[in-house]
């Protein structure tokens, strides 16, 4: 595990059953649940059930097998909500510049309408 991983993050406890979350698919290596403060009408989070801090890290440091499960679930997330066809975005943020809320790895799965060109 990184040494400057925060066990105490959020995303860590809602791992560990200490805090609730709406879960919508799992796998081995990674869970999937609903942002508490969606942003679009499908607004999922991915996260890697290991301690990776962001994307970087990781990238860097998970197994194969890690990886292939993690992005296999959000395939199957898209495949949930049935989406495959009219789109949807993927975001990670990571750090200070990426404005990322909780040092836990993950992706945000938003969908359900047309999300503009970008999120500003
Ligand atoms: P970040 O800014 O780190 O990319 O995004 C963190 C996300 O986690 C935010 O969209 C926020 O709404 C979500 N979030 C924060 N706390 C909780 C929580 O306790 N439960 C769930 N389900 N989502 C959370």
């Amino acid at each position: 595990m990184n040494n400057l991983y925060d066990l105490d993050n959020i995303f860590a406890k809602i791992l560990r059953s200490e805090i609730p979350c709406n879960k919508i698919l799992e796998n081995e290596f990674a869970l999937a649940f609903s942002d508490i403060n969606p942003q679009a009408p499908i607004h999922i989070l991915v996260i890697p059930k290991n301690p990776y801090i962001n994307f970087y890290d990781f990238t860097k440091n998970a197994s194969n097998k890690e990886h292939e499960s993690f992005w296999k679930l959000v395939n199957d997330v898209i495949e949930h909500y049935k989406i495959e066809k009219e789109g949807f975005r993927i975001i990670t943020n990571s750090g200070n510049n990426g404005n990322q809320d909780v040092p836990h790895f993950h992706v945000h799965l938003l969908g359900g309408e047309n999300l503009g060109r970008m999120i500003g």
